[in-house]
């Protein structure tokens, strides 16, 4: 084997072990402070904000907020993104609108974000980022203007990262799960950030729309809650074909119980006018089922 190809792998294999390593310091300082730290934090999680943010290893939430395990919900991707298709992150919504009950979202995105840098060229970066960057290509012909205008390719690349943010935000307002969660009374806050990498330095971004009710009305849904649901379920349950039926059948049931009793009675002979409401009955039945 090549001696730079030995040397590289040695390197490698030391490097991944002062990863872990760095889990043991971080398990020996945790109980320094607290015994319990660990236990507690296997009871449960109620965290009040959920984080859509760029899976770039430069921009790790609970560091840069100084938060603690179980304070932030988070989920990343490859530029922050909130595609209105995409099964992940609308799992990770949902169950932290739901099930968690969080307050609010965040979409932070960052500055010299790699994912923002390959959407503004023509170079193509495989099938399926290709199509993933294509969400940020929209923004950006969108704003292409604005963002061309400026001087530094540094300015133009952070400038369609927060245009990409906001345009998060509005995914997320037109997101039926948020929606539905306002129309219950639970209305759910929705942040851009713009993380400085250069600075360290959060920006929290101006958003056009800062409830649901002020975006486009053509993205407005009406949901029919679960107290509606249940009134409406009663009133069609009462005026329902089916019912009527269900009426009429328990009614010829009775009817069959009494006479059969009557044939007990007489000693095993139904009277014939008898018999033939009970055949008409049978067969208007068996019509209307
Ligand atoms: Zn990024």
């Amino acid at each position: 084997m090549n001696q730079q190809i030995v040397s590289n792998s040695i390197q490698e294999i030391t490097h991944y072990n002062r990863v872990l390593e760095g889990n043991r310091r971080y398990v020996a300082k945790k109980l320094a402070s607290d015994d319990n730290y660990f236990k507690n934090l296997s009871k449960g999680q109620s965290p009040k904000y959920l984080l859509i943010g760029c899976s770039d290893s430069r921009a790790p939430p609970n560091e840069l907020t100084e938060t603690d395990p179980g304070e932030i919900f988070i989920h990343r991707n490859i530029a922050n993104l909130m595609i209105p298709t995409d099964l992940n992150s609308n799992c990770v919504i949902q169950y932290a609108v739901e099930h968690l009950n969080i307050h609010s979202i965040i979409v932070m995105g960052h500055t010299c974000c790699g994912g923002i840098k390959a959407a503004m060229t023509q170079q193509s970066v495989g099938g399926l980022l290709d199509l993933w960057l294509n969400q940020i290509k929209i923004v950006y012909e969108k704003h292409q203007d604005l963002i061309e205008s400026l001087e530094s390719e540094d300015d133009k690349v952070n400038c369609l990262s927060s245009l990409n943010v906001r345009a998060q935000v509005m995914n997320i307002w037109k997101n039926p799960i948020i929606q539905k969660s306002w129309q219950k009374g639970n209305p759910i806050m929705v942040h851009g950030w713009l993380f400085r990498v250069e600075t360290g330095y959060i920006e929290e971004l101006l958003i056009d729309s800062q409830t649901p009710e002020e975006m486009s009305k053509v993205f407005a849904l009406k949901f029919k809650l679960d107290s509606e649901r249940i009134l409406s379920k009663k009133a069609s349950r009462q005026s329902s074909p089916q019912n009527s039926t269900r009426k009429r059948f328990q009614l010829m049931q009775k009817k069959i119980t009494q006479n059969l009793k009557k044939l007990k009675e007489n000693g095993g002979r139904l009277e014939q006018d008898i018999e033939l409401q009970l055949l008409g009955e049978l067969i208007q039945n068996s019509q209307q089922s």
